[in-house]
Parts: C-alpha cells; structure tokens; sequence
C-alpha cells in the first residue's frame, strides 16, 4: 500500500514525499479512503498512530477540489483538547497543504483575544481551535462558522474529560447541519458513543 493507491491529490503526494513517509500507517490507509468519499468518521486511535495526517491529508484534498471564489470563510474546522496539540495540529496543516492555496490559524486560550481576532477577520479556510477559546470567539462574533464544510474532533475523550461538553455543544450547533464529522478519540466510553450518536451520520468506524 503507498500513499498513491489512497486517491490523494498530486499536490498533497507531494507534501507527503517531502516530509520522508514512505507509506500509510494503518488508521491512514482506512481513514483517507473514506473521508475522501465524504463519509463521517468514529475513529479509534491513540497519538503516534499518524492520526492528524489521517484526516488532515484528505480534508485538504476535499477543501482543494471544491476552490471556492470570494472571501475566505472557514471551511474546515478541528477542535483540539490542548493549546499544545491545537498548535501541532495547525503546524500538519501549513506542511502537509503547502502546495495549497489554503490558510489556516490556530486559536486557544492564555494568549491574547485581539490578535487572534485580527487574524480571523484576515481570512481563513481551517481553524485549529480548543473549545473554550472558540466558544468565546462565538459570544464576541469574531468567528462565522456557518459555511464550515468538514468538522474534526481531535482527542475527543480528552475535551470531553476537560469538561468542553457545554463548549462543543454549542459550537456543533453553529456549524451547519450538512457538514462531513470526523471523530478521533483514544477510548470509546458511553459519552463519546452519545455525542457520536447525536453528531455523526452514518459513520464509518475505524479502528488500530
Ligand atoms: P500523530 O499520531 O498524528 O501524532 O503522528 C505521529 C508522528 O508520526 C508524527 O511525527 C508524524 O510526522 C509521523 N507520521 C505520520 N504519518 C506517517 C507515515 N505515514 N510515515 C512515517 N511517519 C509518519
């Protein structure tokens, strides 16, 4: 199995050949498929298993292939747990996209609001975001995420644990009801099966 035979475009193949991999790691070769076939996603699987390139090689794709004209809104949107993981996140994206035309900004708490506004009314098409700071940047109207096309939710069982249930509620409800859902998560407890239920369609369970 090499990246090619996953329906990636030449332009992520190449940011992948860049980077030194040599082929998929399993959660990749049964993500990437998929989630190039627009399908949600409940997916298991711990960090060290290259599950940020498991979706944010295909949602690149998906963004690429439908280029849309006019401003930039944003189009794709991963909730991480941490500042530290939305920040490493955001780092996949500028190098796994950079022969991209696509933006991208990180936003996440004990840091400065106004920059991070600032940046958002710049234009982007993928916004990293932990919870809380996202939630805050909804009460304020600095973010409009109702064109939001592919929806992440990184580290799941973590934000939920860290007590973002309220937070994650209500960003879901500002992204519209149309939208593709990937959900990663270490473990798959009742809470993570309840929000799965309520948020995802259809999805395509995988798990390493
Ligand atoms: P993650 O599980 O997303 O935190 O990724 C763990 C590490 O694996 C990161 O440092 C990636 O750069 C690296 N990685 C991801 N996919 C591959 C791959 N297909 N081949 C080699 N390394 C990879």
């Amino acid at each position: 199995m090499t990246f090619s035979d996953l329906g990636l475009s030449a332009a992520v193949l190449r940011a992948v050949t860049e980077q030194g991999y040599e082929s998929p790691t399993p959660i990749q070769a049964q993500a990437i498929p998929a989630v190039l076939r627009g399908k949600d996603l409940m997916a298991g699987a711990q960090t060290g298993t290259g599950k940020t390139a498991a979706f944010t090689l295909p949602l690149l794709d998906r963004l690429a292939a439908a280029a849309q004209g006019g401003p930039r809104r944003v189009r794709a949107l991963i909730l991480a747990p941490t500042r530290e993981l939305a920040a490493q996140v955001q780092d996949s994206v500028r190098v796994y996209g950079a022969h991209l035309p696509l933006r991208s900004l990180a936003v996440f708490g004990g840091v400065g609001i106004q920059p991070q506004i600032m940046a958002l009314r710049r234009g982007v098409d993928i916004l990293v975001a932990t919870p809380g700071r996202l939630q805050d940047h909804l009460d304020r109207g600095s973010v409009d995420l109702s064109k939001v096309e592919i929806m992440v939710l990184d580290e799941a069982d973590r934000m939920l644990d860290m007590g973002f249930l309220p937070a994650i509620e209500r960003i879901l409800r500002s992204v519209p009801a149309k939208r593709q859902t990937l959900l990663f998560s270490a473990t798959f407890a009742g809470p993570i099966r309840q929000l799965a239920g309520r948020f995802l369609h259809e999805p395509e369970a995988i798990e390493v």
